[in-house]
């Protein structure tokens, strides 16, 4: 057994420090490159520069987060870190950590930085050196190894491990350059789409609601035959190109994916059925007949968006003069409201890639390439994605430490 191997980790964000600290840690000349003159960026920016790390699901509840075949291949990562061990890691490295709304974990300080300084102290008590501005242009294989080049020079290691991330926020650093080093070393890279992005909407009804935030609704993202693929029942914003806020941006993968085609469907009032909304219409009808349609709607709704949903169902009338077919009208337009969505805002305001270098051609318990022996891939390079709540994170750090413990 080789007691000096070497393994060079190329890209020092969440993914790559973790490899890094665990290589390392068990001995491993590691050497960690970064093109930027800072790692890291994109964990400072993260959660609006609070960084909510990892969340309080687990198991099964947190493997489905990412989807059933994401979820499979993410098993044995999650499972071997799973985010109860992950908050010890970062405890016992001195980041005091809290639950907030939504099973969202982050530092006490507020502070993502904490949890950047944190991984740069642990990689340098651990050995790990750390070389910035050093971006890797080329990898090779080679008989004992890799070698990858640099503008400083080529540097030769035993193990190579990439996590460069995928093309999301480009300007933290994220450019897709890991997607052509592992086609160069024989891997394929499945589509990639932004995913966590605000979605583009042009219908002006809509656009006239910006600045209105639901927390109570569903959204909902249907196909062009009108099946649900994917529902979220979280935070929604209204702005000036659409929407935002946590249940919009958890559609924006399936938006990309159905290339144009997508619609998405609020459900205003999910806790409550069309026929109880239908018979509260018809109660107040009863009651108040001369009363405006507009406020006999769910007061829990804005009244902009009431106003707005009795114009589009052809509603604006008193309660006494709400004809059957405008109530019925009026009822699916709470329950069903449909608008098409061509796309997101794109990579540059998306928080995460999905697609990247194919699931099956690695292998879950090691991030090992099938492949390219002794060559890992770790982090969002990985065809992974999953929703906001610090399930990024999770993942990255999760995949990342399998690299540094195998390599
Ligand atoms: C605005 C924003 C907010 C987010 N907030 C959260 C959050 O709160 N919780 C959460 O779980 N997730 C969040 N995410 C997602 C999360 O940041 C990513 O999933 C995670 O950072 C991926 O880690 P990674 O190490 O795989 O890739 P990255 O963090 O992208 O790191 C890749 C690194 O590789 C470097 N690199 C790239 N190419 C090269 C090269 N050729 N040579 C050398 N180095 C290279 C890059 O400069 C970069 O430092 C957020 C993302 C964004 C953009």
């Amino acid at each position: 057994m080789q007691t000096h191997r070497e393994v060079l980790v190329v890209g020092a964000g969440a993914a790559g420090l973790m490899a890094a600290i665990h290589a390392a840690r068990r001995g491993r000349r590691t050497r960690l490159l970064e093109k930027n003159t800072r790692a890291g960026l994109k964990i400072l920016i993260s959660g609006g520069g609070r960084c909510n790390l990892t969340t309080t699901k687990v198991g099964a509840d947190l493997e489905a987060q990412y989807g059933s075949r994401r979820g499979r291949f993410l098993r044995h990562a999650l499972r071997a870190f799973p985010p109860p061990a992950l908050c010890a890691f970062f405890t016992a490295a001195g980041v005091a950590l809290q639950e907030e709304d939504l099973d969202k974990i982050f530092p006490v300080s507020q502070r993502a930085r904490d949890v950047l300084d944190a991984l740069l102290r642990l990689a340098a008590d651990s050995g790990v050196e750390i070389v910035h501005g050093a971006p890797v242009q080329q990898v090779q294989r080679q008989a004992n190894g890799f070698l990858v080049t640099t503008p400083r020079g080529p540097i030769g290691a035993d193990r190579l491990v990439l996590a460069t991330g995928g093309l999301s926020y480009p300007k933290t650093g994220a450019t897709g350059d890991g997607y052509g080093f592992a086609r160069s070393l024989g891997h394929t890279v499945t589509p990639t789409w932004p995913a966590l992005a605000p979605l583009l909407v042009t219908a002006p009804w809509l656009r006239a609601l910006q600045g209105i935030v639901l927390t109570g609704a569903a959204v909902a993202v249907l196909d062009g035959d009108g099946r649900e693929r994917q529902r979220r029942r979280r935070p929604i914003l209204f702005t000036h190109q659409g929407l935002s806020g946590p249940g919009p941006m958890d559609l924006a993968g399936d938006v990309e994916e159905l290339g144009g085609s997508a619609v998405v469907r609020f459900d205003l009032a999910p806790d409550t059925s069309a026929d109880e909304l239908e018979r509260g219409l018809l109660a107040a009808a009863a009651a108040h007949g001369a009363q405006r349609v507009v406020h006999a709607l769910p007061l829990l709704l804005p009244e902009r968006l009431r106003t707005t949903l009795v114009a589009l169902a052809q509603a604006d009338t008193t309660l006494a003069n709400l004809a059957r077919p405008a109530r019925r009208q009026l009822v699916a337009t709470i329950k069903d409201l449909r608008v098409p969505v061509a796309r997101s805002l794109g990579f540059a305001h998306a928080e995460v890639t999905r697609g990247g270098v194919a699931l099956d051609e690695i292998d879950p318990r090691t991030m090992q390439s099938r492949c390219c022996p002794g060559l890992y891939v770790v982090g969002e390079l990985l065809d992974v994605d999953g929703p906001i709540g610090g399930f990024n994170f999770q993942a990255a750090f999760a995949t990342g430490r399998l690299a540094g413990l195998d390599a």
